[in-house]
């Protein structure tokens, strides 16, 4: 069908893009002691300015500290939003990088305070909740838009996997939730692709799949979060990151499920995690696709990832709202909800059918 048949908004391909890509991912257990030599190549003998979440453990903030040849500038990052992001930015000036130590909050304030100072950027998650520590995307309050914004990936992970193993098990199931929605994500992809003609690439497509594939493949062995589980959980999400790299865009890893969380993200604000919100998204947008929805769900369950919205807080007004509106928060960004144009109604019926609400 036509472009204008379909109401698509225009989105030219210019026929070429831009790959960036993390250049060293440190991973094991007990790695946090070596952040001093991981960062050596890049912060040399200047400071190094270390933005982190109020929850980071004193012992890892000490195992830290005596990595490093000097004393690191430490900013206590409360939330993930432009004000924590110049608090940041204000103690970079003659620092050789920034470090993001935490869950997401301190990433996402970290990588944008760093590509906005055109400095290195190294990302530490205490947490595997989501695919933001390795992504070249950052999601913030106070930017102009409420889904995350292209920045630059970080030039080093280190994944200590001691520390993200001991994070509760609800950040680890989040962190399922948000490799599962790359299924419908690549489905919104090439459903764009074939309506827009907006570039596919197949490789970063099947890198996002491999990942979603691990969680709908291995659900249950993958949900006692054993260390093999957190390892593969890690480098799953790592490789998420990697193909929206690759593909020069979220596409591989954000689709009509993404949008739907982030629709959630305005009227909740305080409900739910990312990866929680993204896999209950997940379930609906596979039955509008027509794939296996039933199979995401048990898959869902089986990790410990939450499949219905009172699980999160979330009412069923508020999931009908987020259905029917989604979409008009990025109009660019083509998917199955473009293309169905849900109601009140039918966006009901979708929600109740899937057991969401
Ligand atoms: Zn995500």
């Amino acid at each position: 069908m036509l472009k204008s048949q379909q109401g698509a908004a225009p989105n030219v391909d210019p026929g070429y893009h831009l790959m960036e890509l993390p250049t060293k991912v440190l991973i094991g257990e007990g790695v946090i002691v070596k952040l001093g030599e991981f960062l050596k190549d890049s912060a040399g003998d200047r400071k190094v300015v270390v933005a982190a979440g109020p929850n980071v453990a004193v012992k890892i903030r000490r195992a830290i500290e005596s990595s490093l040849p000097r004393q690191p500038v430490w900013v206590e990052v409360a939330a993930a939003d432009t004000e924590n992001g110049e608090r940041v930015m204000a103690q970079a000036p003659g620092s050789g990088c920034i470090v993001g130590v935490g869950g997401g909050k301190s990433v996402d304030v970290g990588k944008l305070a760093a590509f906005r100072l055109h400095l290195p950027f190294y990302s530490v998650p205490t947490s595997a909740s989501h695919d933001g520590i390795s992504s070249p995307f950052a999601s913030l309050k106070g930017l102009d838009r409420p889904y995350s914004l292209m920045a630059k990936p970080p030039v080093g992970i280190l994944a200590d996997l001691d520390i993200i193993a001991s994070a509760p098990k609800r950040l680890l199931a989040s962190g399922c939730g948000d490799l599962i929605s790359k299924l419908t994500a690549v489905k919104d992809w090439q459903l764009a692709h074939r309506v827009t003609g907006e570039y596919y690439g197949s490789y970063s497509a099947n890198l996002a799949l491999m990942s979603a594939e691990l969680v709908l493949k291995r659900s249950r062995m993958l949900g006692g979060f054993g260390k093999e589980s957190v390892r593969e959980l890690v480098e799953a999400l790592i490789s998420t990151g990697v193909a929206a790299g690759i593909a020069g865009s979220s596409r591989p890893c954000s689709g009509s499920e993404h949008l739907f969380s982030h629709y959630l993200d305005m009227l909740a604000p305080d409900s739910g995690l990312h990866g929680e919100k993204c896999g209950i998204g997940t379930i609906m947008m596979a039955k509008l696709h027509g794939m296996d929805w039933r199979r995401v769900r048990s898959s869902l369950r089986n990790v410990g990832a939450p499949v219905e919205a009172a699980q999160i807080g979330v009412d069923e007004s508020q999931v009908v709202e987020s259905l029917v509106k989604a979409s008009s928060i990025r109009p660019d960004r083509y998917t199955i909800l473009s293309r169905r144009k849900l109601t009140v109604r039918s966006a009901l019926t979708l929600a109740r059918s899937t057991g969401v609400v």
